[in-house]
C-alpha cells in the first residue's frame, strides 16, 4: 500500500532571529519568525507525513498557543510523527521538497539538510531530494518578507 502526503509552509523574516531551515542554521540576518524554532522545511514535511496518513496538521499536533512548543527544536517535533507512522507501520519511500527564499542562497547547504533530513526519516540519502528557488524579486518571497517550503512524500506500508 502508498500514500501520498503534500505539505506547504511559511514563514515571516525578521532581523534578530536565527534562520533554520531543514535542521540546518542558515547565516543570514533574519530569521523566520515563529512560535517554535521556525523551520519552514521541517514543517512542510511535517505536514506531508501527517496529509499522507490522514492524521491532520502540525498545528493540531503542536499548537503554536501551547507555550510546550515555545522555541521547539522542530526536530523532535518531526521525530515524534515520524514515530507514530512507524508505529503504525509506515515507512518513507522518498521525500522531495523545494525552499523557497530571495536570499540567502541556499544551493550550498542543500545537501547537508538533505543528510539531515534523511536522518529524521530514517531513509538514505537518495531518496531525499531538496531544491531552492528565489521567489523572482517578486511577492512576499521574492521581497524577502518571507520564505516558503513545499514538500511531497511517498509512504509505503506492507498489508
Ligand atoms: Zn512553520
Amino acid at each position: 500500500m502508498f500514500r501520498v502526503g503534500l505539505g506547504h509552509d511559511r514563514h515571516r523574516l525578521a532581523a534578530g532571529r536565527t534562520l533554520i531551515i531543514g535542521g540546518v542554521a542558515v547565516p543570514h540576518e533574519k530569521g523566520a519568525v515563529a512560535h517554535s524554532d521556525g523551520d519552514v522545511l521541517l514543517h512542510a514535511i511535517t505536514d506531508a507525513l501527517l496529509g499522507a496518513v490522514g492524521l491532520g496538521d502540525i498545528g493540531e499536533w503542536f499548537p503554536d498557543t501551547d507555550p510546550a512548543f515555545a522555541g521547539a527544536d522542530s526536530s523532535v517535533l518531526i521525530s515524534k510523527v515520524v514515530a507514530e507512522l512507524a508505529g503504525q507501520g509506515w515507512n518513507v519511500v522518498n521525500l522531495d521538497c523545494t525552499v523557497f527564499a530571495q536570499r540567502p542562497k541556499l544551493s550550498p547547504y542543500k545537501r547537508q539538510m538533505a543528510a539531515r533530513i534523511a536522518q529524521l526519516l530514517g531513509v538514505s540519502e537518495d531518496a531525499v531530494s531538496v531544491k531552492a528557488k528565489t521567489g523572482e524579486k517578486v511577492g512576499s518571497v521574492g521581497l524577502e518578507e518571507a520564505i516558503d517550503a513545499h514538500a511531497v512524500v511517498l509512504l509505503t506500508r506492507a498489508d
